[in-house]
């Protein structure tokens, strides 16, 4: 089977978040199982040449966008673990600061940027006789490419079986624009309607995916069910509802190669879950690395993220004057929206015992911080499936999480199960339920026994990509068999 893995952020060249951890790892993943698995995602500026010789594939692509033609070139390099990497370059749309914005908000093209992304994968493969039996799309902003399968290309040979597998991993992008953007699509106004791609008079990028594709999936069977709902849905829930039958929850996997205490070349000591001696260098090295020194007993909290909404940082900011009273210090690394920022760093100028913070994407010390905290906090408002929690588990530091999405799949809480759990987690998204569940993390930890149990359990857990590849293969199928095609 021929599988080509679409997203507009990809690991090992351009990651803002989960998304890229994914799609990168998912390809090679399949490759280990015998799927011939390939990626495509935008030539950015910050993919850097020198780290990846990139060689043209195939003729310019010639990409019609409303009443003009773009041009752009596919060029194609080893992304690793027998994994062809394929980057759509048109340096107008991609070669820039960022990937999809400033802080102050998204680029105005970004509808253009990504229509023509897409539009330039479905030219590439028509034109250069390729043929993939599955088109696996990720997010609004390679949605457009399953609705292109069964319209605009629908007679093309290279589209004939293809099979279209969209998989959501936030449903709050959903690529929302005016609708004077779609004639730049290339999609006709038949299907500018609810049943298609309207969404209270927008554009919504997002449902051409949805509506379009043979199957969908999401990050996390909770999340798979929470998405049909209201409170989750961000208004696409009667669209999910409807599909019910063909959306998979498929929790994602984590590549260990990159996430592992025994092997990370970026943390200051390695260790295991039966010597454990090497996480407290580890712990030394990050008090040092965010300005303290001296012995440290209490407990410390790390959260590494995007600050957003989302990620629970409303929470934060409002438990930080009650957090400052607590025996606790907290590290904090993260980029995000200029409120939150601010809330922050306030935070940390008024309490700079209790606080330290960076304001940056810096992997490196999101791997010391996995290393060296003590208790990993994720307060999400939602969380489709959330890695740093997992990669927590992996490193000893036990997680702190709302019982949502993939939070509430892959954490056990420790006063809950008779095993013993892994971690804490509260239900409620408010403060009371947060001090709460952060308070019985840190009674926890100053029970050395009963910590360092929970620390292993949660060390022992498995969230490799074995099971989760081969649930991919097993819908990779069903959207085949929707195409007619035989198995
Ligand atoms: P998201 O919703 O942002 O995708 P996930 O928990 O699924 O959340 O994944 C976040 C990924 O991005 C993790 O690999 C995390 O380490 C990384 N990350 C997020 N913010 C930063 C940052 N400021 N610096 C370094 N890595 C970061």
């Amino acid at each position: 089977m021929r599988v080509l893995i679409a997203s507009s952020e990809i690991v090992p060249f351009a990651k803002t978040g989960g998304l890229a951890d994914v799609t990168g790892s998912l390809p090679k993943a399949l490759r280990r199982i015998g799927v011939e698995a390939d990626c495509i995602l935008p030539l950015y500026r910050t993919v850097g040449w020198e780290r990846f010789p990139l060689e043209q594939s195939g003729p310019p692509v010639r990409v019609p966008l409303g009443h003009r033609e773009e041009t752009g070139v596919v060029m194609e390099t080893d992304a690793g673990g027998g994994v062809r990497g394929y980057l759509v370059r048109n340096d107008r749309y991609f070669d820039r600061e960022f990937y999809y914005g400033t802080k102050d908000g998204d680029y105005v093209d970004n509808c253009e940027r990504f229509a023509f992304f897409c539009r330039a994968i479905m030219e590439w493969i028509a034109r250069t006789g390729r043929s993939y039996d599955i088109l696996h799309c990720n997010d609004w902003q390679t949605a457009l490419a399953p609705a292109y399968v069964k319209t605009l290309y629908s007679h093309e040979a290279a589209f004939r079986s293809t099979g279209t597998v969209f998989t959501v991993h936030n449903l709050g992008y959903q690529g929302l624009f005016w609708n004077h953007d779609l004639p730049l699509t290339g999609l006709g106004w038949e299907l500018f309607t609810p049943k298609g791609v309207e969404f209270y008079g927008k554009l919504n990028v997002l449902k051409a995916g949805l509506v379009f594709s043979d199957i969908l999936t999401t990050v996390s069977d909770t999340y798979s069910r929470e998405i049909q709902t209201p409170e989750y849905g961000h208004g696409l829930e009667g669209v999910l509802y409807e599909r019910r039958a063909d959306l998979y929850g498929i929790l994602n996997g984590v590549d260990y190669d990159d996430w592992n205490p025994e092997s990370d070349p970026l943390i200051a000591a390695r260790y295991t879950r039966k010597d454990l001696s090497g996480k407290k260098v580890c712990r030394d090295d990050l008090l040092a690395e965010f300005g303290w020194a001296g012995p440290m007993p209490e407990p410390i909290i790390g959260v590494v993220g995007r600050f957003t909404a989302q990620k629970g940082f409303d929470l934060i900011e409002q438990i930080g004057e009650w957090l400052a009273t607590q025996d606790v210090r907290v590290v904090i690394l993260g980029t995000g929206e200029r409120k939150y920022e601010e809330a922050m760093a306030e935070f940390g100028r008024r309490n700079p015992d209790r606080i330290s913070l960076r304001f940056a994407f810096d992997n490196r010390l999101a791997h010391k911080i996995e290393a060296g905290a003590d208790i990993y906090l994720m307060p999400s408002r939602y969380e489709p499936c959330g890695m740093n929690q997992i990669y927590s588990l992996k490193y000893g530091t036990v997680p702190v999480v709302r019982n949502t999405g993939g939070l509430a799949d892959t954490v056990v809480d420790a006063d809950g199960d008779p095993a013993g759990g892994t971690g804490f987690k509260f239900n409620g998204y408010d403060t009371g339920d947060l001090k709460d569940a952060l308070s019985r993390a840190v009674a926890a930890y100053a029970d050395k026994p009963r910590w360092e149990a929970i620390v292993k359990r949660g060390m022992e857990m498995d969230f490799s990509w074995d099971a989760s590849a081969k649930r991919y293969v097993s819908v990779y199928e069903k959207a085949l068999q929707k195409r007619g095609v035989r198995i």
